[in-house]
């Protein structure tokens, strides 16, 4: 099992398999993407080969995201290998859902388990303004498909942002009374690109747990490879929130994930000085030399990330290593 000096253990594994994003959220890529490293993105045996590594090292369940992961026409593929790879229990995908009704039936037949899907304006016109994109009502259409396939948990993630939703949550509310999702309110995080919109948008979490615990909402049950979301659920909701508070005091003493970059990186943390490439082990059938690689590098893996201090490593953007 794969451990850090500080007794966590890391059961979840967070998979870019590109940098490259269709949408210009204007917390992470306002300009659109820009191109300026090679596209050499991890290939399908790649991928499987860090799949196995990680696996046979205790990791249980990966979440494939990007930049915008449907943008590979290979996904079904990568879904298909880290679903047939022994030992993984569950394969999820974060995306922002551009097409999620024409894309949808093949995740399903490829094994999908969980599928997070973006949206942080349930109004079509402020979702354009954040997103630069009018795909609101298609996305939508997207999640009641995949609820009604009966097959994939569906979550919905939602930055929080002062002028955008940081105080209004009661159509996201409303919405939950009959929508069987879960919610997650995530708080926006610096990158090293957007310091003035952080300063300008940045809510705390806190206060929305405490108007939810007052309404009657109940702290739900966290297993071993859930993400970071305190989850809550109200007996007259259909749907529950999750709460993703990366600044709140001891965020990080229940990490249990690692990540690694579309260009075949370990990340220790989401916010690290570097990552650390895997790239050499990754070229061959024998995984015993990248499960030793991975081992030796845990030893460098941080108690806490440093964002209070306003460091954000090289993370410029969370488009480049999937959030
Ligand atoms: N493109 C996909 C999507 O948007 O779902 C996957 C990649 S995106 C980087 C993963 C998640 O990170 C999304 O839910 C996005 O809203 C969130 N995110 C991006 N930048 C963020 C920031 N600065 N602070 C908090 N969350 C952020
Ligand atoms: Fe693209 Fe996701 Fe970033 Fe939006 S949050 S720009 S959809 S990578």
């Amino acid at each position: 099992m794969l451990t850090d000096n500080f007794g966590r253990k890391f059961y979840y594994l967070r998979l870019s398999i590109t940098d490259v994003c269709n949408f210009s959220c204007n917390y992470c890529l306002p300009d659109g993407y820009q191109c300026d490293q090679p596209r050499d993105f991890l290939s399908l045996p790649e991928i499987k080969r860090i799949a196995k590594g990680f696996a046979q090292l205790g990791t249980e369940k990966i979440r494939v995201t990007g930049g915008e992961p449907s943008l590979r026409k290979d996904l079904p593929d990568i879904i298909s290998a880290c679903k047939e790879t022994k030992g993984i229990k569950q394969v999820a995908i974060t995306t922002n859902g551009y097409k999620l009704p024409e894309h949808l039936p093949s995740w399903l037949d490829a094994g999908i388990d969980a599928i997070n899907i973006s949206i942080d304006s349930l109004d079509p016109r402020q979702f354009h303004s954040i997103t630069g994109h009018d795909k609101l009502p298609h996305i939508l259409k997207g999640i009641d498909m995949a609820l009604a396939s009966g097959q994939p948990t569906v979550k919905v993630n939602t930055v929080l942002m002062r002028e955008y939703n940081g105080y209004d949550i009661q159509t996201f509310l409303d919405w939950l009374k009959d929508t069987p999702i879960t919610l997650r309110f995530i708080e926006l995080m610096q990158t090293g690109d957007n310091k003035t919109f952080f300063d300008a948008q940045h809510v705390q979490g806190s206060r929305i747990r405490q108007n939810l615990i007052l309404d009657g909402w109940l702290p739900a049950i966290r297993d071993r490879s859930s993400g970071p979301a305190q989850e809550f659920y109200h007996p007259d909701y259909a749907g529950r929130i999750g709460l993703i508070m990366p600044y709140s005091k001891d965020f990080c003493s229940t990490c249990n994930r690692l990540r690694v970059s579309s260009h075949g990186k370990l990340h220790l943390c989401l916010f690290t000085e570097e990552g650390l490439s895997l790239k050499d082990h990754i070229q061959h059938d024998d995984i015993e030399p990248l499960k030793q690689h991975i081992i030796e590098m845990m030893g460098d893996k941080k108690a806490t990330h440093f964002l209070h201090e306003k460091l954000t490593g090289a993370t410029t953007n969370l488009a480049m290593l999937g959030g």
